[in-house]
């Protein structure tokens, strides 16, 4: 494709699925740079050069989802099950203040139950003691009801990650079993709005029998429903999953879905400006400057993990997690440079809210 006709197409916001597909399918490493480039820029302008922070603390591994892609689904009895003491909790939220990191994710396996919401919602308040309210905390829990996304948000969270996989809902079925609601996901990404939470959603990328067509329709989608913050990576099996044995077909080697994860994060750069996108560990498990690229295609986050050894190693969502060795400490040492490598500077002690919130908040 030729840069010219990226530009026609990003410049004039000529966003239709066909010209999505278009720029989705650029494997020439040329076009590739100008993508990325191009989609640099874009962030530059709406979202600047800082990367902002998040300490993902991984409180749980228990879940009574059975997705067919995810390594602690309910019937992968191999895994060893957890669940973080608010203790545990509170003080890996202090460490990740310590470091200088603005905000937390909270996230686990989808749990159920009115002692689990209050326990959250009990952990949520402490942790905004923290700093004076200080830390910024994002909620990544799965589907709740109404009530309980109101009472975690009451309690001091404000925002929450997540993500419908894939926006077609009969591809929908191929990645979950028949008590899994297409239509239960949307519904609870439109409750946390009316919450009141700066809302993100994403998709896996290079999934067996994705197509770029509904990959385009994915960034549509993201549109539509006016999401503030993107997460997206590559899809990587597991191997005690029912979709490890599918041949992918689709963005094949890992390559191939670190590209078009890339072109991906570009894409979604252009079309949806000034929200907030994720440069996914699942980014940095596939190629060792993984965190960087993402930056230099268009995110502008980095969720570093501050769960302590212990308990990461049991939460495998896929295979060849990245860091799972390593330290807090030593991965923050690690990250600076690397940010710095690329011209950005670190956004520390700040929340780094997604503009696209502020927006449109009035
Ligand atoms: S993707 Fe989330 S909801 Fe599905 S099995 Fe894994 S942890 Fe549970």
């Amino acid at each position: 494709m030729l840069n010219r006709s990226i530009d026609e197409i990003i410049d004039n916001a000529l966003f239709t699925e066909g010209n999505l597909v278009r720029l989705l399918s650029i494997n020439d490493s040329g076009g590739m740079e100008y993508l990325c480039q191009k989609a640099y820029e874009i962030k530059t302008k709406y979202v600047g050069k800082t990367v902002y922070l998040r300490g993902l603390i991984e409180l749980s591994n228990i879940c009574r989802k059975n997705c067919y892609y995810c390594g602690i689904r309910k019937d992968n009895h191999a895994v060893n099950r957890y669940i973080m003491t608010k203790d545990e909790i509170i003080e890996a939220a202090r460490l990740s203040w310590q470091l200088g990191y603005g905000s937390i994710v909270l996230q686990a396996g989808e749990v159920v139950s009115d002692t689990y919401a209050d326990f959250i919602a009990d952990v949520v308040k402490s942790i905004k003691q923290i700093a004076n309210g200080g830390v910024g905390i994002t909620l990544s829990l799965g589907e709740q009801t109404k009530e309980v996304y109101k009472l975690w948000r009451k309690a001091g969270a404000h925002r929450y990650l997540l993500r419908i996989e894939t926006s077609d809902p009969e591809f929908y079925k191929c990645l979950h079993p028949d008590d899994h609601s297409f239509d239960i996901r949307l519904a609870c990404l439109n409750d946390l709005k009316e919450a009141g939470y700066i809302v993100g959603t994403g998709v896996m990328i290079g999934l067996p029998d994705q197509t770029l067509e509904r990959l385009a329709r994915d960034i549509l989608f993201f549109r539509r429903i006016d999401a503030d913050m993107i997460g997206m990576g590559p899809y990587i099996p597991h191997p005690a999953t029912p979709l490890a044995v599918k041949t992918n077909g689709f963005a094949d080697s890992r390559d191939e879905r670190l590209n078009l994860s890339l072109r991906m994060i570009a894409v979604v750069r252009a079309v949806l400006k000034d929200v907030n996108i994720v440069s996914t560990t699942a980014l940095q498990s596939i190629n060792t400057t993984g965190c960087e690229v993402g930056l230099l295609a268009g995110a502008n986050i980095i969720m570093p993990n501050v769960t302590d050894f212990k308990y990461k190693k049991d939460y495998i969502l896929y295979e060849n997690k990245p860091c799972i060795g390593e330290d807090a400490v030593l991965s923050k040492d690690r990250l600076e440079p690397r940010v710095r490598s690329i011209g950005e500077q670190i956004g520390y002690y700040k929340t780094g809210d997604p503009p696209h919130f502020i927006r449109r908040n009035g």
